[in-house]
């Protein structure tokens, strides 16, 4: 969602002839910091970024939007910081009417849940290959722990499925080769608007084109039939999905208002390997929520081994401010959580090989996102990292996975090339 609205922002400035400069560059005279909440550590990163400009490039404005600005603090906090501009997750939309030639113009103005217009980006100035769609924001579950869900709203707001034709065309027409489609509770797009994310992807696949589809981000509940079938039909539908589990403990899972159970997601993948079965799941796994104790934990392990992820992004509980999980007692203490974690990502490493080790031999295809020191390396339908040894950048290529490492895998480009068209 970020990485999307960041794009937004920098074609609303670069058409308002400002000049963005890469993030690395610290000369600029005017840096937006576009930030995270998610987590306790997110939101020290972010402190941590701006103290570093700070430093560097003391003259400087900086302009602080995203989630951190959306919790409520107290403005001497960014005048610690040495923060100028506070805004919020709206004003992104039109960053350009706070800058004018002197710098910035000091207004502090926030999101409002009546906002529902939308955003449409024309390029993906980051990424070549790959460009997000943002299609919907907002979220209406319950989760226990987030804090997000009241930062960006908890109403439903999704884009007009003529609008995301029409912006999916303009990045196919700039030779982006993999749509990703985004929003903050995917699943749930459409239900404002009397439709569904199924027919979304239906009417996206049909667009002229050598293109791919890819889903960001999606919850396990919202996978209905309908959906699974388009995902597993579709041939431009990538077969991956991130599928935030959170927990393999259905007690857990309760508690951290979640709507499934660990037999629920043991279906769930099983339908889906069933059709494919390579078909490639990467998750988020939070340890150490409170009350979670070592049996729990274990179901968590046990469930990862079963569902064979192609790789875990696991993480501690953090508390965030004024959720029903800050209040709740029995906090596991900070050792047995990072003990926890530790143990999950060494387990996940393996499962991850496992799976990995069942692509060995097949043929995928990669798309090019670049190339150092004559290796070429991109990511394939499974959303796997290759390291590959051809094929132009951003294009696709076929290739024969040859062997395994710790970050995906080697491969080399297929003798024969099938089109995707
Ligand atoms: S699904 Fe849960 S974690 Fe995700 S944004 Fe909604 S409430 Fe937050």
């Amino acid at each position: 969602m970020n990485q999307y609205e960041s794009e937004l922002m920098i074609e609303m400035l670069e058409n308002a002839d400002y000049i963005v400069i890469p993030e690395t560059d610290i000369n600029a005279d005017i840096y937006i910091i576009n930030s995270c909440a998610v987590t306790g550590e997110a939101e020290r990163k972010v402190r941590q970024t701006i103290r570093h400009i700070r430093k560097e490039n003391p003259d400087s404005k900086i302009i602080l939007t995203g989630c951190y600005t959306q919790i409520p603090r107290e403005s001497s906090e960014y005048e610690t910081l040495g923060v100028d501009l506070v805004l919020g997750n709206s004003e992104k939309k039109s960053i350009v009417k706070f800058l004018n030639e002197n710098g910035i113009y000091s207004k502090i103005d926030y999101w409002r849940e009546d906002d529902i217009s939308y955003e449409m980006v024309k390029d993906s100035i980051a990424e070549r290959s790959r460009a997000f769609i943002k299609v919907e924001d907002g979220c209406n579950n319950g989760c226990t722990y987030c804090v997000i869900r009241s930062l960006r709203g908890t109403r439903i707001r999704s884009k007009p499925i003529e609008v995301v034709i029409k912006e999916a065309e303009q990045l196919i027409t700039k030779k982006h080769k993999e749509l990703v489609i985004t929003g903050l509770n995917l699943g749930k797009y459409g239900k404002d608007i009397g439709t569904n994310l199924a027919k979304l992807l239906n009417e996206v696949s049909k667009i002229n084109g050598d293109f791919r589809i890819r889903l960001s981000s999606i919850n396990p509940e919202d996978l209905d039939d309908e959906l699974i079938n388009i995902i597993l039909e579709n041939d431009k539908i990538c077969n991956h999905l991130h599928i935030p589990i959170q927990s393999g403990s259905t007690s857990v899972l309760k508690r951290m208002g979640r709507n499934y159970t660990a037999d629920y997601l043991l279906g769930l993948v099983e339908k889906l390997r069933a059709a494919d079965p390579l078909f490639s799941i990467t998750t988020d796994i939070m340890v150490g929520f409170p009350g979670e104790s070592e049996q729990e934990f274990q179901e968590t392990i046990d469930l990862v081994s079963k569902l064979e992820f192609s790789k875990v992004h696991a993480f501690r509980f953090s508390e965030r401010p004024g959720t029903r999980a800050a209040q709740m007692d029995r906090k596991v203490p900070g050792n047995v959580k990072k003990d926890r974690v530790e143990m999950l990502i060494s387990h996940s490493q393996n499962v991850a090989n496992a799976y990995k080790r069942k692509l060995v031999g097949k043929t995928t295809t990669v798309l090019v996102e670049g190339v150092m020191n004559g290796i070429y390396i991109g990511y394939d339908e499974y959303y796997i990292p290759h390291e590959t040894n051809g094929g132009i950048i951003g294009d696709f290529v076929k290739t024969v996975i040859l062997s395994v490492t710790a970050e995906g895998v080697v491969s080399k480009v297929a003798k024969k090339q099938v089109s995707n068209d």
